[in-house]
């Protein structure tokens, strides 16, 4: 086994005239010594002799000496250099030394005992800065490395999020139209069959057309999606959500009255924070399932009520319910509670999923509060919008 070998410590000795005279020398044995006469000479000396400590004679009346302390400190390059000042009794003199930045001062006449506890105390308090320093070094490297590794995750996720975007975007665009073409060619078809055979049996464009539909919802669906991807959170007024997705629903449920169904809040109220399409979005999805998962003529209440400094919007319907095992797994995509080919509702089972996606990138959460046979509700809460969110023109509609 090798021992390790102590690192040498060399202390610098300056213009050190003897006191006694060649006394000092020999008490210091066990240090490696280097002397210089001369202090513009111990300044040079100072980058390639690398000292450990530096002790100055400080002679009067110029006290010259004292430059090599001034030295030390501005050479931030040599680290922690403790420096001695041994001076004279004079007034004056340990004010001096340690104005010029010496760390410890003797007066002579100086003692072999004290002088080397002096060191012995300084060499310690140099062995710790040092450690800390190289700690603080390594931390700095560490936290320059991760700092790096955040900006290139930064970068890299941008340019991902930029691809989904567009690659959604195109998807969407380009499928929209050949499915139209598809559509009307399928509808027209489907008269002609009916023409042909009117006694007759269309099942298979009965199918062709059911097909066709939810295909356009699925593209419906990669539409929301690619709206979902960019959320602002601003001021907004809560009831224009509810009127803007109870509109859109009106197009789809038109022929089976499910729109007059829905009862909402006739209340005024306050502002609120968050991206009015989204909430809208995420609206029109719930009270899909709402009016799809209840009986026909079923209630379905869109509810918003204050608590605290939020306001907590939920869609309630009282129709089929969810088992309590399954209400996690409804926000998965193309997960349906009833996967059967019996299923008598309509969707592609991604609906919740958008709405998950949605909330999650509004910062927000979805709750979901349901029993079999008696209905479900899902809601959410949003910040109500504070002073300093609304615009000056605006200010006024908070209640
Ligand atoms: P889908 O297109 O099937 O409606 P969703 O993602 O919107 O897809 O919903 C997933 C499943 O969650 C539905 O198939 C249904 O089983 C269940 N579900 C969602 N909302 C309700 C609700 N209000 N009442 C009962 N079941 C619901």
């Amino acid at each position: 086994m090798t021992v390790p070998t102590p690192p040498v410590v060399t202390i610098m000795i300056v213009n050190c005239q003897p006191e006694p005279a060649g006394a000092i020398q020999p008490w210091l044995g066990r240090y490696s010594i280097h002397r210089e006469a001369e202090c513009s000479a111990a300044i040079a000396a100072l980058p390639r002799v690398l000292p450990t400590l530096i002790m100055i004679d400080v002679s009067l009346p110029e006290k010259r000496e004292l430059e090599v302390c001034k030295a030390v400190r501005e050479n931030t390059a040599l680290g922690f250099v403790p420096v001695i000042a041994v001076v004279g009794p004079e007034p004056g003199m340990i004010d001096a030394a340690l104005d010029a930045g010496a760390d410890d001062v003797l007066v002579r006449p100086i003692q072999e005992g004290e002088t080397l506890a002096r060191i012995g105390v300084l060499l310690r308090m140099k062995r710790r800065i040092d450690g800390l320093r190289q700690e603080n070094q390594t931390l700095t490297r560490e936290v320059e490395k991760r700092d790096q590794e955040i900006k290139r995750a930064q970068t890299a996720s941008q340019e991902v999020s930029v691809l989904k975007d567009s690659i959604v975007r195109n998807v969407s665009h380009e499928l929209r139209t050949p499915l139209l073409q598809v559509k009307s060619s399928v509808a027209m078809l489907a008269d002609d069959a009916r023409a042909a055979a009117p006694n007759g049996v269309s099942v298979l464009a009965d199918m062709a057309i059911a097909s066709t539909a939810r295909l356009e919802s699925v593209v419906q669906n990669i539409t929301q999606l690619a709206a979902s991807l960019n959320v602002k959170s601003e001021p907004f007024k809560l009831m224009d959500a509810i009127q803007f997705a109870i509109r859109q629903m009106g197009r789809q449920w038109a022929s089976s009255g499910g729109v007059e169904r829905v009862r909402f809040p006739t209340q005024e109220l306050p502002l609120v924070m968050g991206d009015r399409g989204g909430i809208s979005q995420v609206l029109q999805q719930l009270l899909d399932n709402a009016i799809k998962f209840s009986p026909a003529g079923g209630l379905v209440e869109v509810l918003a009520e204050r608590r605290d400094n939020a306001i907590t919007v939920s869609v309630r319907d009282y129709g089929i319910g969810i088992p309590e095992d399954q209400r996690d797994r409804i926000f998965q995509a193309f997960y349906q509670v009833d996967s059967s080919a019996t299923r008598s509702f309509g969707g592609t089972g991604v609906g919740l999923a958008i709405v998950k996606l949605l909330i999650d990138t509004m910062g927000l959460t979805i709750h979901v509060d349901s029993k079999p046979g008696a209905g479900s509700t899902f809601s959410f809460s949003l910040p109500i919008a504070e002073l300093d969110d609304i615009p000056l023109d605006r200010a006024q509609t908070v209640v």
